[in-house]
């Protein structure tokens, strides 16, 4: 264990898969920065290079091993878990955060093998990721934190395509039901729900289209940002959240919380330019008036 190191992780050694871009590598790069040893896994090569050279570039060089690694392959996560705990003496953190889109399109075009390539990465993935991490936990006796990247998509429908909505929404109850088993061990399960988060995946090759996108649906002025989501994983990685379990959440720039979004979130949209009381169907007498600008 790294005991030298100061900052809000300091000592603790995670691993975090899907490490080498976007969400992950902003995750490693602030857990690298507060003090912890940090493992990635990740399909992409070139990226975890360009991840690894960013870390040395901060001077956390010594701090950050990489496998390349399949989540949905056991035998991958396992040597994730493996290499913490060789190269570093443990693991105090497990970040399920690997993703793809999957399978889109008409749910009458998707074919099975796109339906189970999608929940093989992202529903398997975190199954073993979790697995593997609270077994190693246990027998550690320290306790643990393991936390699993769902997605807004994953607590209603319109936020993604089928199966991707689908297998996030597993995710989310999976973190729930493991919760409850692993809480005796000490051992914290939490998910984080993103909103529109600006990382490869998200954006596409149109720019100017995506943050058009987001913002016809985002009340948040500000794009949202890998590392609004990494500094939400550090504090459920932390000892600060040590009473929290279980829990899913969101960080979204409001898009959940306006729900239905009906009337958007425009300051002139009608249902904000007067002011009144709808009294509905009651026979009673309404009222409007403007709102002064
Ligand atoms: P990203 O594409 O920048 O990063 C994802 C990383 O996961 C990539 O480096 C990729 O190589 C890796 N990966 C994919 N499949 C893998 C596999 N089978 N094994 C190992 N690594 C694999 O995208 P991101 O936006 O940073 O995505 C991170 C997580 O956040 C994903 O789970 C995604 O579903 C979720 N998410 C993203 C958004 C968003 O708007 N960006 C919103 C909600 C949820």
């Amino acid at each position: 264990m790294n005991r030298q190191a100061s900052g809000r992780l300091a000592g603790k050694v995670v691993v975090i898969t899907g490490g080498a871009s976007g969400i992950g590598r902003a995750a490693a790069l602030t857990f690298l920065g507060h003090g912890a040893q940090v493992v990635i896994g990740d399909l992409n090569g070139a990226n975890i290079a360009a991840t690894i050279a960013l870390a040395r570039a901060s001077g956390h060089g010594d701090a950050i091993a990489a496998l390349r690694a399949d989540v949905s392959r056991e035998p991958d996560v396992a040597a994730l878990v493996d290499l913490a705990v060789h190269r570093f003496g443990g693991l105090d953190c497990m970040f399920n955060n690997a993703g793809i889109g999957g399978a889109f399109g008409p749910i009458g075009e998707t074919t099975v093998e796109e339906w189970d390539f999608t929940f093989a990465v992202l529903v398997r993935g975190v199954f073993l990721g979790i697995k593997h991490a609270a077994n190693r936990m246990k027998a550690q006796g320290r306790g643990g934190s393991i936390i699993n990247t769902a997605s807004v998509a994953g607590l209603a429908g319109g936020a993604g395509p089928h199966a991707y909505s689908a297998a996030k929404a597993a995710v989310v109850n999976l973190t729930r039901a493991v919760s409850a088993e692993l809480a005796h061990a000490r051992i914290r399960v939490n998910a984080i729900c993103p909103g529109f988060i600006e990382t490869p995946l998200a954006t596409g090759p149109d720019h100017a289209k995506y943050e058009r996108f987001v913002h016809d649906r985002q009340p948040w002025p500000d794009l949202g940002q890998p590392q609004d989501i990494a500094n939400a994983a550090l504090y459920l990685a932390s000892d600060e959240s040590s009473f929290m379990t279980g829990q899913i959440m969101t960080v979204d720039g409001g898009i959940t919380a306006l729900g239905p979004n009906a009337f958007g979130h425009d300051p002139q949209s009608r249902m904000l330019r007067k002011a009144g009381f709808n009294a509905g169907s009651t026979g009673e007498a309404g009222s409007l008036r403007d709102v002064p600008r």
